[in-house]
C-alpha cells in the first residue's frame, strides 16, 4: 500500500479493480453488482438510502442498537417516514415481527437491519428476513454487514439480501476510508426510480464506470491495492474457514466469561465480537482501562448509554485464536486486580476446552 503511486486510469489500476471487485463478490457470497465508494460505513449506508427510497416512502427499520438507531437517522434525513421494530438492546429479533408489519400495513420501500448489531454484540436472523422481504416485489432489504461480514455465514445472494454494506476497517483488515455496497436487481429498479438528491453516491453513474473496471470519481488508489491483497489472503484461506475462526474465538470468550462468573450480554451473540457484562460494582470502563495501561490491551466499553454496562472483546478479521487466549488470561488478572473473585486459569481452561471440543481439521489458529 505504501509503494501504491499508481495512476487510477491506467490499465495497472483497472487489473487491481478487478481483482477486488472479484474478491469482494467472493465475500458477499454474490455475483450481482458491487461499488465501492470512498467513505467509511456510514457514507454508504447513507448512500443505501438516498438510492433506494424518496421522500415521502415508508421504511421499516429494526433498532436493538447504536447502528439500528443509526439507520432511523439515515432515513429521517432525506424525508423518508420510519416505522420502528424496537428490539431491547441485546435480544433476538423476531423475523416474524416484520412479515406481520409488510403483510399488514401500507408499503415500505425497504426494510433497514443490520446482520450484526456490533453496539450490542447481537446478531440477528438475516436469511429469515432475507426469505420473508422476497415476497415483497416493491420492498428491498437493506443489511448493513459491516461486522458481519466475515464473521458469519451471509449468502447475500441465495438469501435475497438487496443491499449489503461492508467497511475496510472491519474485517476486510483495512485502515477505514472504504466503503461496499452490493446491489440486487431487484435494488437497482428502486435506485432507477428514487428522487433523493444524490450525486457522489449516485448508484447508477458508478455502475456505469465499474463495467469499464473503473471508479467515477478518483479512488482510494493505496486502500483498493490493500483491499486486493486481503481478498487473496481471505480467497487462500477460504472464506467458512475465516468465518469458523472467529466463530471458534467466540464461544471461547463465552464459555471463559460464564467459568469467570460473568453473563454474556446478548441472547444472540455474534462472532464479531464477545460483549461481557462487568462484575457489580466495577465499571466497564475500568475492566478497559486497566487492561490498555497494564498489558496494552485494545478492548471496547459499551456505546451511548450502555456504556458501562458491557465490555466488548473483538475476533474479527486478523484476530485468532492466539489472541484470545492472552486476552482472556489477561482479563483474569485484570478482574483480579480489581477485585473480582476467581480462580485464575479457569477462563482460560474454559477456552482450551472449547478448542478441543470445537475445532475441525484445517482451521486456522493452529
Ligand atoms: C463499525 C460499524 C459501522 C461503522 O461505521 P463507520 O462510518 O465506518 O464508523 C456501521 N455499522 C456497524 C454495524 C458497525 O459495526
Amino acid at each position: 500500500m505504501a509503494e501504491s503511486e499508481i495512476h487510477h486510469r491506467t490499465e495497472e489500476f483497472k487489473r487491481i479493480l478487478r481483482e477486488a471487485l472479484a474478491g469482494l463478490r467472493y465475500f458477499f457470497q454474490t455475483q450481482e453488482d458491487i461499488l465501492i465508494f470512498a467513505s467509511s460505513g456510514t457514507g454508504a449506508m447513507e448512500s443505501a438510502v438516498a438510492n433506494l427510497l424518496s421522500p415521502g416512502d415508508r421504511a421499516l427499520v429494526v433498532v436493538g442498537g447504536k447502528f439500528g438507531e443509526r439507520w432511523e437517522e439515515l432515513c429521517k434525513a432525506y424525508q423518508v417516514g420510519v416505522e420502528k421494530i424496537a428490539i431491547p438492546y441485546g435480544q433476538a429479533l423476531d423475523p416474524r415481527v416484520v412479515r406481520q408489519r409488510l403483510e399488514a400495513g401500507p408499503s415500505v420501500g425497504a426494510v433497514f437491519v443490520q446482520a450484526v448489531e456490533t453496539s450490542t454484540a447481537t446478531e440477528y436472523d438475516v436469511r429469515s428476513l432475507g426469505a420473508i422481504v422476497h415476497e415483497f416485489p416493491d420492498t428491498c432489504l437493506v443489511v448493513d454487514a459491516i461486522t458481519g461480514l466475515g464473521t458469519m455465514e451471509l449468502r447475500t445472494q441465495d438469501w435475497h439480501l438487496d443491499l449489503v454494506v461492508g467497511g475496510s476497517q472491519k474485517a476486510f483488515m483495512l485502515p477505514p476510508g472504504l466503503s461496499f455496497v452490493s446491489v440486487s436487481e431487484k435494488a437497482w429498479r428502486r435506485v432507477e426510480r428514487s428522487g433523493s438528491p444524490r450525486y457522489y453516491f449516485d448508484y447508477r453513474r458508478e455502475r456505469k464506470s465499474v463495467a469499464r473496471d473503473q471508479t467515477a470519481y478518483t479512488p482510494a488508489v493505496s486502500l483498493i491495492v490493500g483491499l486486493s491483497q486481503v481478498l487473496r489472503f481471505v480467497q487462500e484461506q477460504g472464506l467458512d474457514n475465516v468465518i469458523r475462526g472467529a466463530r471458534l474465538q467466540a464461544e471461547a470468550t463465552r464459555a471463559a466469561a460464564r467459568a469467570l462468573g460473568l453473563q454474556v450480554f446478548s441472547h444472540s451473540p455474534c462472532a464479531a465480537c464477545t460483549g461481557i457484562r462487568p462484575p457489580e460494582g466495577i465499571p466497564s470502563t475500568r475492566v478497559v482501562q486497566h487492561l490498555r495501561k497494564e498489558f496494552g490491551l485494545v478492548i471496547a466499553a459499551g456505546q451511548g448509554e450502555l456504556k458501562e454496562q458491557l465490555f466488548r472483546i473483538a475476533h474479527i478479521g486478523y484476530f485468532d485464536f492466539y489472541d484470545i487466549l492472552g486476552m482472556i488470561g489477561c482479563l483474569e488478572l485484570t478482574l483480579e486486580q480489581l477485585g473480582h473473585s476467581l480462580s485464575l486459569g479457569s477462563g482460560v481452561r474454559a477456552a482450551l476446552q472449547t478448542y478441543c471440543q470445537r475445532r475441525e481439521p484445517g482451521e486456522p489458529g493452529e
